[in-house]
């Protein structure tokens, strides 16, 4: 039986075979010898498993299970992930399996990992909403040819590409991001640069983009698909939260007291104020 690490590449390699309560099976199985890979986004390697339990005892929001597999060469019973999305990417599981038997796959955390079809839908609507909106503000003009708002639009837009930037900009080299991974996995908290101004300029970033396509375009459709968007985004970041503290402990919660989640006025006040105070330090 292999001792090697799970495959890192097992969703390209490997095709779903089955489901068990709900959670998908790579395959190839050939019970109750070859059991496969058991999760898509905390993902376990059977094959590799020797049921130490250490990821059982690790797992702060407790989603694993213990599932019997009787005849297996490594071990009779496994890890099974029943609640994989509750995961809040700790990765201390991954991190203690003594085997590497586990891969945590990083998706947003507010989304149930069965749905990922819901959260495609949902980036590209947001894409197409923000693009969209400004086209149709350029080519056609306000819908309601509110001149201030639409002004307003533009400057909204400025301030949303900066914010919106900041995760590819500051996560490779502030984050050390996991090698191989995406760079959300991020080891080290950042708190610097934008970072230093909100807790999450990306999602705020965001929110303001989705925003200027509604100033600009005026337009009911941009509204319509905006708003509701607008709202997963920021009840997805209260969710992500949780994670964070779990992840960057103590140290996460004196940068929530810091900087605000996403006021970048008061951010802005709060950054410059603890300038001053280190320059008359
Ligand atoms: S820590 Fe690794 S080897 Fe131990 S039960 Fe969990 S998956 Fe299996
Ligand atoms: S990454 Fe953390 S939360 Fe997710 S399964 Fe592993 S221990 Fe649990």
């Amino acid at each position: 039986m292999s001792c090697l690490p799970i495959d890192p590449d097992f969703q390209k390699k490997r095709k779903k075979v089955g489901k068990e309560k709900g959670i998908a099976i790579w395959g190839p199985v050939d019970p109750p010898k070859k059991l496969g890979i058991h999760g898509t986004h905390v993902a376990i390697d059977w094959d590799i498993c020797t049921g130490c339990g250490v990821c059982l005892k690790v797992c702060p929001v407790q989603l694993y299970e213990w599932m019997e597999t009787t005849g297996h060469p490594t071990s009779e019973k496994k890890a099974f992930p029943t609640r994989e999305s509750d995961c809040v990417q700790c990765y201390k599981c991954e991190k203690q399996c003594p085997v590497q038997a586990i891969r945590i796959v990083f998706w947003p955390t507010g989304w149930n990992a069965g749905k990922e079809g819901i959260y495609s839908l949902a980036a590209y609507s947001f894409f197409l909403q923000a693009i969209g909106g400004i086209i149709y503000g350029v080519l056609f003009g306000p819908y309601f040819n509110l001149k201030i708002l639409f002004y307003l639009g533009w400057i909204v837009l400025a301030v949303g590409l900066l914010f919106f930037i900041s995760l590819p900009v500051y996560f490779p080299r502030k984050g050390k991001p996991q090698e191989g991974k995406s760079l959300m996995d991020t080891t080290v908290l950042v708190d610097s640069g934008t970072f230093a101004i909100v807790r999450h300029p990306y999602a705020l970033g965001g929110i303001l983009l989705m925003s200027a396509s509604i100033l600009v375009s005026q337009h009911w459709l941009a509204a319509i698909v905006g708003v509701p968007i607008i709202v997963l985004m920021y009840l997805e970041v209260v969710k992500e939260e949780k994670g964070l503290i779990i992840k960057f402990g103590d140290d996460y919660k004196r940068y929530m007291q810091k900087v605000p989640r996403m006021n970048f006025i008061l951010g802005i006040i709060r950054s410059l104020r603890r300038r001053k105070k280190k320059e008359t330090l």
